[in-house]
């Protein structure tokens, strides 16, 4: 069951006074619920936080963070609905330079690696064929 989070709570977040398991519920209910990011959205602004925009603020406590695993089957196509949109979000709307970076690297690995392995097999097959030779 769920209740309404009240601004106090979401101020709260704001201001990282919640314990991180209550923190880390409020973004899990942001990714699902746009009108509480809405919500947020305009107690963020209200506050005249510079430049600690919302996505400053997720990017500095990087808490909803994708690891390796997600990223790598989001790649693949293969993450589900709700947590490819959930991921969609922290990339674009929070627009995560750590999590980008991350699956830029991947992408890139990604693109090399049939290559890269086809060159370490074929270094491999050389030398043992060399040492046979020379046996
Ligand atoms: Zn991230």
């Amino acid at each position: 069951m769920t209740t309404e989070l009240s601004d106090r709570e979401l101020e709260a977040y704001l201001d990282e006074s919640l314990p991180a398991e209550a923190a880390a519920d409020v973004e899990k209910r942001l990714r699902d619920d746009p009108a509480l990011l809405a919500r947020l959205q305009s107690l963020v602004g209200r506050r005249d936080l510079g430049d600690h925009s919302l996505g400053a603020i997720w990017q500095s406590r990087r808490i909803t963070c994708a690891d390796r695993a997600t990223l790598g089957a989001y790649l693949l196509g293969v993450l589900d609905d709700r947590r490819r949109r959930g991921l969609e979000l922290h990339l674009d709307v929070v627009g995560c330079r750590y999590c980008r970076a991350n699956l830029d690297d991947m992408r890139l690995r990604r693109q090399e690696q049939p290559e890269a392995i086809g060159s370490r097999r074929r270094k491999f097959f050389e030398s043992s064929v060399g040492r046979l030779r020379n046996d």
